[in-house]
């Protein structure tokens, strides 16, 4: 056990891009590493992304191991859990996080599988207790008490962390770290899936995860026709549209837009709640907006309790009057 050191992190690209929730846990893990007086290391796989090791330094990385091979070119489940799972039996990390993202909560439960350890799956705070140990902090029961896990027995200790949850470290330009280019061991014959060929979806999913603005509508809106008027008060204010799991559920809107605990987490600059009454599993989604402000013509939602701004009132009145004055201030 006390062969294991090092906070890494998967450093997931998709196109040669770095996912933000990657930059995000390098944050977190920067601030693990420091607490524990070790390194935090990025781990960087695919095929011609060397390139983006250097970004990954500047977001808090100490040390970049990139694997870059043409056969992983594309994720694949078993291409990417191999050269990991062979890096991690090489140089022994503590600890290994991983954005919940489809391809993180696919890799993450193989390569726990590979190295016979323990997987905490979308951890929304984590530190480090007394005895050096990861502490994995999720919400448990459906929302109604926060459980903390550990994995005291079995290294390394992995978790994955939802996208929006971590804050990314200020990037800091003159950051200095060391790159390491690792040989993949890797041949046609250990990856039995093959890509033909990447289809991407005709109509683009919204990305409330990274938006500044997001304007949501939950049952208050009433119907799929109001949240019409959600979208032009986000387009007004160049934001996207977000949901309540009630309006998804009623199919006014689709899953790709729901905020909350089976939802997507966000952080963005302003969230407008409208019509939504704030329930725990809505808040664990949108908590940490820097500014909330809640339409509802409920002055008692619980909404207002967690809202910078308030408007009590009917939000097929206010939305249209905070169009007209955001166009005319515009103008
Ligand atoms: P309601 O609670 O019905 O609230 C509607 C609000 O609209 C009311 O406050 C009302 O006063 C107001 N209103 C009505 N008409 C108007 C009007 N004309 N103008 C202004 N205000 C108006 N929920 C999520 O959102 N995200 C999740 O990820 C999620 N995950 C869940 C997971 C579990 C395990 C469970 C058990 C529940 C989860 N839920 C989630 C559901 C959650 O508990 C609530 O049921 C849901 O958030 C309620 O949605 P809502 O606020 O839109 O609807």
């Amino acid at each position: 056990m006390n062969e294991y050191k090092d906070i890494w992190v998967f450093a997931e690209q998709r196109e040669q891009r770095l996912m933000n929730v990657s930059l995000e846990i390098l944050g977190e893990a920067r601030k693990l590493a420091d607490k524990k007086g070790v390194k935090a290391c990025a781990v960087l796989v695919g095929y011609g992304v060397k390139g983006l090791a250097d970004e990954l330094i500047k977001y808090g990385a100490d040390v970049v191991y990139v694997i870059d091979n043409p056969l992983l070119k594309n994720y694949t489940t078993e291409g990417y859990a191999k050269v990991i799972a062979d890096l991690v039996n090489e140089l022994k990390p503590e600890v290994i996080l991983y954005g919940a993202t489809y391809i993180g909560r696919d890799l993450a439960p193989r390569i726990a599988s590979r190295l016979h350890t323990g997987l905490t799956a979308d951890c929304t705070g984590l530190d480090i207790d007394e005895n050096g140990l990861l502490l994995q902090i999720r919400p448990a029961f459906g929302g109604n008490l926060i459980a903390t896990i550990i994995c005291p027995e079995r290294r390394p200790q992995m978790a994955t962390v939802r996208p929006g949850v971590m804050k990314k470290a200020p990037k800091d330009g003159k950051r200095k770290g060391e790159i390491i280019e690792i040989q993949a061991n890797i041949k046609e014959g250990d990856i039995r899936t093959q890509i033909f060929d990447i289809i991407k979806e005709a109509k683009s999913k919204v990305n409330i995860e990274e938006a500044d603005i997001i304007v949501s509508g939950g049952r208050g809106v009433g119907g799929a026709e109001g949240f019409k008027l959600i979208q032009q008060l986000a387009d007004a204010l160049g934001g996207v549209v977000g949901a309540s799991r009630a309006a998804v559920d009623a199919g006014w809107i689709s899953s790709d837009h729901q905020v909350g605990q089976t939802g997507k987490t966000v952080r963005p600059k302003l969230y407008i709640a409208c019509g939504i009454s704030g329930a725990i599993q809505h808040i664990a989604g949108m908590g940490n907006a820097k500014t909330i402000v809640a339409i509802n013509k409920n002055p008692d939602a619980p909404i207002f309790k967690v809202a910078d701004y308030g408007i009590v009132g009917d939000l097929f009145k206010v939305i249209p009057a905070l169009i007209e004055e955001i166009k005319r201030i515009k103008n």
